[in-house]
């Protein structure tokens, strides 16, 4: 798998300018108050790593790590929280911060599970929303861009462990 073909999607300076984006729009929503970033592990580690140092309010983190794929490229359905959030969200303004939204099953999970901890507000910002194979409806608050299909690796993303550290954003030739 790791010798698969790939071709670029978005160079580093193209995704440098979503998160400039999304962070402007994240701090005039926020204005005045403290957010809780939780970040869902280990895809969105780069994207929130830079999503952070662009934000100019007040931020806590948090991570929550969930196994969902496997070593696929097509969800299972079958979701569980392997490291849960420790901080405490009740009655704080929460943004879930994700890699790439794909059929929707793991954030409409981590949406429910992080609800039942009573936040003020729980909001999601995705760097990639990927709509071809959605199966549920989900709220995405921030989205950096839309692709319809296609697995994608980089920037935090990876295929079977593999392509994670690429500072672009590349699309599988499977
Ligand atoms: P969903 O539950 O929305 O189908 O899938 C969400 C998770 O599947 C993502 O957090 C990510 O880990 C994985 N995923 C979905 N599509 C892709 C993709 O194109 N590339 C990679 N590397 N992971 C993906």
């Amino acid at each position: 798998m790791n010798q698969t073909e790939k071709r670029i999607l978005f160079t580093a300076e193209d995704i440098a300018r979503q998160v400039e984006r999304l962070a402007s729009q994240i701090c005039a929503d926020y204005q005045g108050k403290e957010i809780v970033l939780v970040g869902v592990l280990k895809g969105a580690f780069i994207f929130l790593a830079d999503l952070v140092r662009r934000l100019t309010i007040s931020v806590e983190l948090d991570f929550i790590r969930v196994a969902s794929y496997g070593a696929g490229t097509e969800s299972t359905g079958e979701i569980r929280i392997t490291t849960d959030v420790e901080l405490d969200l009740q009655g704080r303004d929460v943004l879930i911060v994700e890699d790439i939204v794909d059929s929707g099953l793991t954030t409409a999970f981590l949406r429910e599970h992080l609800a039942g901890k009573n936040p003020r507000s729980l909001r999601i910002c995705t760097l990639l929303d990927k709509t071809e194979r959605r199966r549920v409806t989900i709220p995405l608050d921030y989205v950096g861009v839309q692709l319809d299909k296609g697995f994608v690796v980089g920037y935090g993303l990876d295929c079977d462990e593999a392509h994670r550290h690429l500072p672009e954003i590349y699309e599988l030739i499977l």
